[in-house]
């Protein structure tokens, strides 16, 4: 993928930017790993200050960084503003808390025969990040700010069409008061990464984004025996019962499918109606995505704009096609948007079977799949026979239907099809995204 700012509101390329010759890599390696030698031996109140101030640079950046965002991957300005307040809320938040939190803990020396013990909390080094597009200031901040705070020293290998944010991150840290190279953008393409993580210099890695990237960089972390956190993919499911408060379910429910474009791997994907509230949900369900306004991001009134990428779209495109082909009915939209740019409309699809490609897999954009259940057991089955998590919520004003409800098998569900979770492996051969659930 070339690193581009490419707007997806427009289709229009706006900034291409050359990836890091090997000099210049090694140069950066060389940087990270000395600025790491001397940042490790700053006190965690002189990290705080600085993560204080780049709390204050968000602050006064908010609408600019925003606009990029927007520019960039698409989300609706007023999201891309929330989304650089939250940034700023983590950075105090580590600012306030993390002197307590690294401090040395006492433990009980007795208990294990020694004359004194305790835990202390140490730096482990550069660490290298590797993040996705969809909440670009946020997925890094989140690393960022907790990692900086524990005097490690970060890498970020941002999407490849975040560019300009992923340098406006660097360009932030810098601005804070930061030591030099303490938090550098690596502009790369995906292929480069198994050199940086296998280099030496290079401590451990976290990335998030999709199962198959997180399978390759766990592999190589592994044979290189490097530390990794993964955050990976979610269909969450979204139960709703037949005591819920019907009109509250169903507006939650568009917000999560559709926030962010319907690009977020914590929120709900699939929603599980018990039979007896069927009909009602599903009418207000349907008349609220409809109601949604589908427009140019940067327009304050538009709460869905496109998808970030062209292939994105396809994607939704292409899972869309194969359950209607496969006897799904489209309640509401189900097309793309007739205009320039990725936009896709706000679609909600009912009759999903497990031969449909997106039972199994998750659908990054605004597409809910209905499911109408005859119990909570039922729908928890389902939920459960999928290969993704993250979340899940419940919608009940009767604690007694809560969780500790115990799941039964939905016969009918499986004997029509034959399928049954134990022996179906998924998602099928050759889809984009694998089975593998490390969420
Ligand atoms: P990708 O996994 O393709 O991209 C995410 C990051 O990984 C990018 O920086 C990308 O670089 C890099 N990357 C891509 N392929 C590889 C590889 N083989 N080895 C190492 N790094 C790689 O994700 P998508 O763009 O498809 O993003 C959406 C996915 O991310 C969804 O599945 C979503 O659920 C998941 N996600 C999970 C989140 C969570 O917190 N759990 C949050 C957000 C998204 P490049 O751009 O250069 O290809």
């Amino acid at each position: 993928m070339a690193i581009a700012t490419t707007n997806p509101a427009t289709g229009e390329t706006l900034k291409t930017y050359e990836a890091l010759s090997p000099e210049a890599l090694e140069d950066r390696l060389a940087r990270a790993a000395a600025a790491a030698a001397t940042y490790r031996r700053t006190s965690p109140d002189e990290r705080a200050a600085w993560l204080n101030a780049a709390a204050d640079v968000l602050d006064e950046d908010v609408d600019t960084v925003a606009e990029l965002m927007t520019t960039e991957m698409g989300k609706t300005l007023a999201a891309a503003k929330a989304e650089v307040a939250k940034c700023a809320k983590a950075l105090r938040w580590y600012a306030e808390h993390g002197p307590a939190l690294l401090r040395p803990e006492k433990k009980d020396a007795e208990a294990v025969k020694a004359q004194d013990a305790y835990v202390v909390h140490q730096p482990i080094g550069v660490v290298l990040a590797i993040m996705p597009w969809n909440f670009p200031l946020w997925q890094a901040m989140r690393f960022a700010a907790p990692a900086l705070m524990a005097g490690n020293v970060g890498l970020l290998k941002h999407a490849s069409n975040v560019p300009q944010t992923a340098l406006y991150l660097e360009e932030l840290f810098g601005k804070a008061g930061f030591p030099d190279d303490v938090f550098q953008t690596l502009l790369i393409g995906s292929s480069t990464i198994e050199q940086v993580l296998r280099d030496d210099r290079v401590a451990a890695a976290t990335l998030t984004g999709s199962a198959p990237a997180g399978q390759s960089v766990a592999s190589i972390a592994g044979d290189a025996l490097k530390r990794t956190v993964l955050e990976l993919g979610g269909s969450d499911p979204f139960i709703v019962m037949p005591s819920a408060n019907l009109d509250k379910a169903a507006e939650v429910a568009v917000t999560a499918r559709n926030q962010n474009n319907g690009q977020s791997c914590i929120a709900a994907k699939r929603f599980f109606v018990h039979r007896d509230v069927a009909e009602e949900f599903t009418r207000l369900f349907t008349e609220k995505i409809a109601a949604l306004t589908v427009g140019d991001p940067m327009d304050e009134d538009t709460q869905v704009g496109p998808l970030a990428t062209e292939s994105g779209r396809d994607d939704v495109e292409k899972y869309v096609q194969d359950a209607v082909d496969k006897g799904a009915t489209v309640l509401t939209g189900g097309k793309r948007v007739d205009r320039p740019g990725w936009f896709y409309e706000p679609t909600l699809l009912s009759g999903i079977t497990p031969e449909m490609d997106l039972y199994f897999e998750e659908v990054f954009g605004p597409v809910a799949a209905l499911f109408t259940v005859d119990s909570l057991g039922a729908a928890i089955d389902i939920a459960n026979s999928h290969p993704y998590g993250l979340g899940a919520n419940l919608w009940s004003e009767d604690e007694g239907s809560g969780p500790s409800s115990s799941p039964t098998s939905p016969p009918g569900w499986r004997s029509s099809t034959g399928w049954s979770p134990a022996t179906r492996s998924c998602p099928s051969a050759g889809s984009s995204r694998a089975a593998t659930d490390a969420s």
